[in-house]
């Protein structure tokens, strides 16, 4: 848990905890001397969502974003890996000019975040709720402006609700306790689906509409329609599907005359 916590924050963290009403002054602008200094050599961990909004940004598959935009990190306390955000060979992210993010608007949200660093403990499960903490670079000047912000008031205006919603289920998944059971060992086949799942919508749209899958599962009308027009709710549902084939007791079912 600590590791994918220090992993999601990025460092240098400061040892403050803060919670949503936590105040904090800071503004990031062109004009600062440091801009874009912090979009480098800097670990960010690529959270689902943040991969549809910026494949469909770039207009390429979440399969070609994958290839090519971010590698895999094995966490030595989790059994699931995370993707992260591949540097340049300079050590910069391969989205920033000079002029600053070219996909800010959908910017990940560990950049929406920043330099706030945000814990995630599953509070009936650890005794404890989302947590934050400030990332203080020495280069960065933000810090010095005059503007004052709560974490909530920041949260709201980096969009940071609409990522947590739409990644709720999964953030459950790679949180979740089941997975430091002895007993919980992923096969090659529960990674490979776990990898689609969580990042590669693309395919998984294939893997339902193109395989026997709605003939295996129980799937309503409506369900159907909606992750075929809505690539979120197809996200969401990917989710779903996932935790049952991770930890059993599915949300979505086999057909009854398949179950037996
Ligand atoms: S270092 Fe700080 S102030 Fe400068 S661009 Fe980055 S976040 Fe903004
Ligand atoms: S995605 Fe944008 S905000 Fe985030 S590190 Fe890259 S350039 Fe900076």
């Amino acid at each position: 848990m600590e590791e994918i916590i220090k992993t999601l924050s990025g460092n240098p963290v400061q040892p403050i905890r803060m919670d949503l009403d936590s105040k904090f002054s800071f503004m990031c602008h062109k004009g600062l001397e440091c801009f874009t200094q912090c979009c480098g050599k800097i670990d960010i961990f690529i959270t689902p969502y943040d991969v549809v909004r910026i494949k469909n940004r770039l207009g390429i598959t979440s399969g070609e974003f994958l290839a090519n935009y971010v590698q895999l990190m094995e966490l030595k306390k989790s059994k699931l890996p995370l993707y992260m955000l591949k540097m340049t060979k300079e050590g910069r992210c391969p989205f920033v000019t000079e002029e600053g993010c070219t996909i800010y608007p959908d910017r990940p949200v560990v950049c929406r975040y920043y330099p706030i660093g945000f814990g995630l403990l599953k509070s009936k499960e650890v005794g404890g709720g989302d947590f934050f903490f400030p990332i203080k670079e020495h280069y960065c000047k933000g810090y010095e402006e005059d503007r004052e912000w709560t974490v909530r008031e920041w949260r709201e205006a980096q969009e940071i609700n609409i990522f947590d919603f739409i990644n709720k289920d999964w953030f459950d998944i790679v949180l979740s306790k089941k997975l430091l059971a002895p007993d919980f060992k992923p096969d090659q086949k529960s990674i490979s689906l776990y990898l689609m799942c969580s990042y590669d919508i693309d395919n998984f749209r294939k893997f339902v509409f193109e395989s026997r899958f709605l003939t295996l599962y129980d799937v309503d009308e409506e369900t159907v329609e909606s992750i075929k027009e809505d690539e979120t709710e197809l996200l969401k549902f990917a989710h779903k599907w996932l935790h049952g084939v991770l930890f059993g007791n599915p949300v979505i079912k086999l057909r009854s005359d398949r179950s037996s």
